[in-house]
């Protein structure tokens, strides 16, 4: 651990400065020490404890960093990562896939901790229509043929101001008024970029990239992962920023109305949260990242976990899909029963659905869920013994589920959300990387970025 005061360092800086200057053939490495040891001195505020916030101050500290402190609103870490303790297992209220288990960055994380990765399939789906019950296979295969046709075609007709909706429609009239290709819709393009059809960009909707190899959640809960990189990271809870000031050369953060000094500080803040403006910036931060911040959309995806005396659907299946006549209507049920010693299904909701619901209760988000499930498997069934419902769009904490490319955003919107306001205010989170925007892997490389280009900030 090097701790300097900053007389020591001063001296230290000065005396290995010129020495430094003399020694060219030695200068490369020196130089490397040099940075590290006046680095490492740095005080670094990381504004979230999310895993792009968590991640940074990880790197830095393996880095020789030892002045990290990470300043978290929320009585707990981890964010849009949330597995919830429940009878010794872990539900995950908020992010369940590693997705590309292959080639994803944290597939060795979770590895090396064996935390016994469950493969998901698709195809294990068993579909139901609403007001007709179960729809035969081969029948669902004929709709997935025609909504893939549809939905190629339609990959060729990009406007930068023309949403997804409008272009689907402009080729198949009939789209958003069939409630299987609605639903498909939901369950697919909705809930991977968190948007809304009306506000997804036609242009750039599938801007983002993925990793090979299929998708595995964590039965255990993936907040094992954050677990495990928080190990020895300074970080304070319930600390509510609400402004960061240039003072001389630094910063003074305001969190709970109390002031922080600090050399420099990572903005790892969710996209929703400085969309709302609770974080105020003085200067304030360039009108470039303003039109970004605005640009770029956050939707909204929900979950409802409902929790049965005993099963009554499939068992055999790990998704039920629900074709529903309203957009974005519990499309996607996923059987928890599959990896999970309960009796559960996990509701999604997408897009405007999904914020209306957001606004409601949690009993009536329960009892709607419910009562589809009684209009799918009738009247019968048990009431639910326990339930489980987030409103990611209106916490506070995240205020929207994850970013997309919204109608009138471009790919230099992302690069602009990810740039440092110089000097030494960077930013990280799942929207500052578009190459994999929206994901657990993409917040968790945005925060390894910004901790590289700390560490090659020349001061
Ligand atoms: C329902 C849902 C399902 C998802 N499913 C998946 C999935 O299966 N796989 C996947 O890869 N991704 C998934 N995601 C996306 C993934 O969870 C996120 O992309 C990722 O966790 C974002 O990490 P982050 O660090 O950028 O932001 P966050 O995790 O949101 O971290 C930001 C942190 O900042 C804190 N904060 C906010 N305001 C303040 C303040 N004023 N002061 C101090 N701290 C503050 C927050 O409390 C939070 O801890 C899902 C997301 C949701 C909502």
């Amino acid at each position: 651990m090097v701790t300097l005061n900053r007389r020591e360092f001063l001296k230290l800086g000065i005396f290995s400065l010129s020495y430094l200057m003399n020694c060219s053939a030695e200068s490369d490495r020196n130089k490397k020490y040099l940075n590290l040891l006046i680095n490492s001195t740095k005080k670094v505020i990381i504004l979230g404890g999310g895993i792009s916030g968590i991640s940074c101050a990880r790197a830095l500290k393996d880095r020789g960093y030892e002045n990290v402190t990470i300043l978290e609103a929320r009585n707990r870490v981890g964010g849009r990562i949330h597995s919830l303790s429940y009878k010794g297992s872990a539900l995950d209220l908020g992010a369940a896939w590693i997705h590309g288990y292959k080639d994803n960055p944290l597939t060795p994380i979770a590895n090396k901790l064996n935390l016994g990765l469950f493969p998901t399939d698709d195809n294990s789906v068993i579909a139901l229509q609403e007001g007709i019950g179960l729809l035969p296979e081969e029948l669902v295969d004929g709709y997935e043929l025609a909504y893939e046709n549809i939905l190629d075609l339609a990959q060729n007709v990009r406007f930068p101001d023309k949403s997804r909706k409008e272009v689907i429609q402009s080729i198949n009239g009939g789209f958003f008024d069939n409630p299987v290709f609605l639903s498909m819709y939901s369950a697919g393009e909705e809930f991977n970029t968190g948007g809304d059809a009306t506000e997804i960009s036609s242009a750039y909707f599938d801007s983002d990239g993925g990793f090979s190899g299929g998708d595995v959640v964590i039965p255990s809960g993936y907040s094992l992962l954050i677990d495990n990189l928080k190990n020895g990271l300074n970080i304070r809870l319930n600390q509510v920023v609400s402004s960061v000031n240039r003072v001389g050369n630094g910063f003074k953060v305001i969190s709970n109305g109390e002031p922080i000094a600090s050399d420099i500080v990572v903005c790892a803040l969710p996209l929703g949260v400085l969309k709302s403006g609770s974080i105020t910036f003085s200067p304030e931060i360039s009108s470039k990242k303003k039109d970004a911040i605005q640009k770029i959309g956050v939707g909204a995806v929900n979950k409802i976990i409902l929790e049965y005396p005993y099963v009554f659907w499939d068992e055999s299946r790990q998704y039920i899909n629900y074709f529903s006549s309203t957009k974005g209507k519990f499309s996607y049920i996923i059987n928890l029963k599959s990896y999970l010693p309960f009796n559960m299904l996990c509701g999604i909701t997408t897009g405007k659905y999904s914020a209306e619901l957001d606004s409601k209760s949690d009993i009536s988000n329960k009892n709607e869920m419910h009562s589809i499930l009684k209009s799918m498997y009738g009247n019968s069934i048990p009431d639910p013994i326990n339930s489980f419902v987030t409103h990611w769009s209106t916490d506070p904490f995240s205020l929207g589920s994850y970013s997309f490319q919204k109608v009138g955003s471009e790919p230099i919107h992302y690069e602009e959300l990810g740039k440092t306001e110089p000097p030494n205010l960077f930013f990280c989170g799942e929207h500052t990387n578009e190459a994999y925007r929206g994901t657990v892997h993409g917040a968790y490389l945005s925060g390894l970025r910004v901790a590289d280009e700390i560490k090659n900030t020349v001061f």
